[in-house]
């Protein structure tokens, strides 16, 4: 069994140790070693057979210096209060990196969603809502997609709230549906933004082109990242999900895939490829390793077999505090998750500025806008490695938005 490390615990170590290099204020420090507020709900739900089960949900709204609290909701049967308060926590600081003016939030229910039916999934994720309700709302803190929610759970989310406070209040909730004011660009924005990063990365470190690349996780972020990957001449030789992994030395399709695996529930099976398993794929000689799925996957125990150039960590906290020391050894460079997969939310910005002014874009613009934030937020992480001779990109995203935060803690008068 690998050595799994508590993410909270894993966060907060890497909060310390970015603080020391900057030498960031004690009292600050201290104030963001736990979340603002904690919001812990039960959830009874009617299931179809009548019988009514209850479901533990969270949400940790975590700092909200520099505006409202703002994070996806995950439904999986992993979640649970230190996850997501660690996952508030990288959401602050991804929210300071790409220069939003937003806190950090995080919410989740302990739940395999894909054990429920669709009526269920509604009735739990309007329950959510109806639970917290008095704490979220435009101005207070804004929810969205995350790992196993998409846009057809916001539009019941958005739903739900609008009744609750008796009108319609898109900038609620974002990542929703385009009828109900969702923004165009919002579904593929996170594994396009990732890919912003990559190429301006390999642009301004002058490393020539990286052919191969492996994605950890076959979700919205993956997949896109896949498809963004290929578009841009990378090659894709495996891909994943949570049953397990395909591999072709060829190069993969990711559309084809996309469809077999929509046609056939698994990856298993693509024509022309094998199968292996999600640690195999970690461990596979490509250049680029994106993992795009959960928490802990890369930790101090496969660190050592790792043999790709570049992580870009397009899933939340995928690399252990343990493991980075090991990474950065072995002169692999590690795209933080605060970096990396920060366009989602960036896009989640856009939607709330439309829904706010009542002005709507284009996807091109959008994508433009978005672009524009992910170039800002690589050229910043970059220069402020250079500014405080740090060895990894983390510390250094890490120390760029601690010192956003701080400076908006300050100028409140902490
Ligand atoms: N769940 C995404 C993330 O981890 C998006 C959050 C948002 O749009 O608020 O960044």
């Amino acid at each position: 069994m690998p050595s799994k490390m508590n993410p909270f615990k894993s966060a907060m170590q890497q909060l310390t140790e970015a603080a020391a290099v900057m030498k960031l204020d004690k009292e600050i420090l201290s104030a963001l070693r736990e979340p603002d507020r904690t919001i812990n709900v039960s959830l009874p739900v009617r299931m179809d057979d009548g019988r009514i089960k209850v479901f533990q949900g969270y949400r940790i709204q975590y700092n909200d210096a520099r505006g409202p609290y703002k994070g996806g909701m995950r439904y999986h049967p992993q979640v649970n209060m230190d996850e997501i308060k660690a996952l508030g926590f990288l959401q602050t600081i991804k929210n300071a990196v790409v220069n939003l003016f937003y806190g950090g939030a995080k919410g989740g229910i302990s739940v395999d969603p894909k054990k429920l039916s669709k009526a269920e999934l509604e009735r739990l994720s309007r329950m959510f809502i109806q639970r917290i309700a008095k704490d979220i709302g435009p101005e207070t803190d804004v929810p969205a997609p995350d790992v196993n929610t998409d846009s057809e759970i916001m539009g019941w989310m958005v739903d739900e709230y609008s009744k609750i406070v008796g009108k319609f209040t898109p900038a609620a909730i974002t990542g929703k549906p385009l009828s109900l004011g969702g923004s165009q660009g919002r579904e593929e924005a996170t594994g396009y933004g990732g890919m912003v990063v990559l190429k301006q990365i390999l642009k301004e470190q002058k490393i020539k082109k990286l052919p191969t690349v492996a994605v950890q996780g076959f979700g919205n972020v993956g997949y896109f990242f896949a498809l963004f990957a290929q578009s841009s001449n990378f090659k894709v030789v495996a891909v994943s999900d949570s049953k397990g992994g395909i591999y072709s030395a060829k190069g993969l399709d990711v559309r084809k895939v996309h469809e077999w695996k929509k046609q056939m529930g698994q990856l298993k099976g693509y024509p022309g490829s094998t199968t292996l398993s999600n640690e195999q794929l970690l461990e596979l000689p490509v250049d680029v390793l994106v993992p795009a799925a959960l928490e802990n996957q890369i930790h101090k125990d496969n660190a050592k077999k790792i043999q790709a150039r570049i992580i870009v960590e397009m899933g939340n906290g995928p690399v252990t505090a343990e493991a980075d020391p090991i990474l950065i050894k072995r002169k692999i460079l590690v795209v933080p998750d605060v970096l990396a997969n920060s366009g989602g939310v960036a896009t989640s910005y856009l939607e709330w500025s439309q829904n706010r002014s009542g002005v709507y874009w284009s996807e091109q613009e959008v994508l433009q806008k978005l672009e524009a934030y992910m170039i800002a937020a690589t050229r910043n992480v970059l220069s402020t490695v250079r500014e405080y001779k740090v060895a990894d990109l983390r510390t250094a995203a890490f120390i760029l938005a601690l010192r956003r935060i701080a400076d908006a803690m300050q100028a409140r008068g902490l």
